[in-house]
């Protein structure tokens, strides 16, 4: 999750879809991802989640005012989602936060982290396509990652230059208060996150305007990433700290970047070893030969032995894949095809024959003994 989808793309509804079609679309999404048909599989759970996310909202008359009209910020918990009342400039999704509201809607309970809290920024994502040979060897590569870093601005306090967070008047910098309530036990004491400052004690009269008060941007950069030589098709690795930054001085996220591979005309990669089928004709077979084979380092001179077999595989030692995060690397392997001409002159279909006529069994020992275990098969 790159970041955070609208929470009708994630049903695939209209924002006019009334409520009959949403619990549809939730039905189905909901069918589609569900863990039990996906053991195991982190991207089906994910999805699940934020399609009950996105269901928990727009079915709730409620939340879904709220979020048409301010968006995700309308309904994250950690922003005064409970009476609708915005504290000034602090009216943004937070992205760090993902983990509290999954926590509330799937089975964590009401425990709700103090919002001045350290915590780790998300990770964010990249996906890159190298070739073979890149994956062999290692590369640089630039990629172009899209992460929220502290506003430069104010230097993440969110308060225009000159000015400062102030306490907040309401909870007096706690950012709980204290209400009465009727319970059939009598009347109870609760406490709730303050509603003006969000829980942070703390309130922006004067908000930045680069970051409109949130002490955090979005932003999209260029980066220049060092891929491990070895690395396969389908595998990931993490860039530690280039993710998302962190909050309250809690450490950044981290970049994941997902990788793909681009397969090679010739070469096949089976773990660190490489593979390649190499033609050659029937007289080079039969004779011997050297030959001329194509490695990830360039080409070698290979001297095919004199009766080389069909399907006969040759090594060539360390020609292969650089090892993931160790030295060494594996090896070649050729295997032997032996081209049969198509399309013959006569002249040419002449000597063949003559060829094969001058031939004994002592000649074809395989065939030779091939029929000799069907004897009785072939006696007359
Ligand atoms: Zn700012
Ligand atoms: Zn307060």
């Amino acid at each position: 999750m790159a970041d955070k989808r609208d929470y009708y793309e994630v049903l695939g509804v209209d924002r006019s879809a009334s409520d009959d079609e949403i619990k549809k679309a939730y039905r189905q999404c909901a069918k589609k991802y569900h863990p039990d048909l996906h053991p195991g599989d982190k991207t089906a759970e994910e999805n699940f989640k934020e399609v009950n996310e996105a269901y928990e909202v727009l079915s709730d008359a409620q939340k879904k005012a709220r979020y048409d009209q301010f968006g995700h910020a309308g309904v994250d918990p950690n922003y005064n989602a409970g009476q609708g009342g915005f504290s000034g400039g602090f009216g943004d999704f937070d992205f760090g936060d993902l983990g509290d509201i999954f926590g509330s809607f799937f089975g964590g309970g009401a425990r709700r982290a103090n919002p001045n809290a350290p915590r780790k920024g998300r990770d964010t994502s990249a996906r890159i396509t190298i070739s073979f040979e890149e994956a062999a060897f290692g590369c640089k590569k630039t990629v172009s990652t899209t992460k929220i870093d502290a506003c430069k601005e104010c230097g993440g306090s969110g308060a225009e230059k000159g000015h400062s967070p102030t306490v907040c008047p309401v909870c007096h910098g706690s950012g709980q208060v204290t209400a009465a309530q009727r319970t059939p036990f009598g009347i109870m004491q609760t406490q709730h996150a303050c509603d003006k400052c969000g829980g942070t004690g703390k309130v922006i009269d004067h908000p930045c305007k680069n970051c409109s008060g949130k002490g955090r941007i979005r932003k999209t950069s260029q980066l220049e990433i060092n891929i491990p030589a070895g690395i396969d098709d389908g595998q990931a690795f993490r860039v530690r700290g280039a993710g998302d930054a962190g909050i309250n001085g809690g450490p950044a996220g981290d970049l994941i970047i997902n990788v793909n591979v681009r397969p090679h005309p010739v070469f096949e990669r089976d773990g660190y070893d490489v593979w390649c089928e190499m033609p050659i004709t029937y007289a080079q077979a039969a004779l011997g030969a050297e030959i001329i084979v194509p490695t990830l380092d360039g080409k070698v001179k290979y001297t095919v032995h004199e009766g080389t077999q069909p399907g006969d595989v040759f090594k060539l030692s360390g020609k292969g894949i650089t090892r993931l995060g160790q030295s060494g690397r594996g090896n070649q392997y050729v295997k032997m095809t032996i081209e049969i001409p198509k399309s013959l002159s006569s002249d040419q279909k002449k000597l063949i024959k003559e060829l094969d006529e001058s031939m004994a069994d002592a000649n074809y020992k395989k065939r030779k003994s091939f029929f000799e275990k069907f004897k009785d098969i072939f006696k007359d």
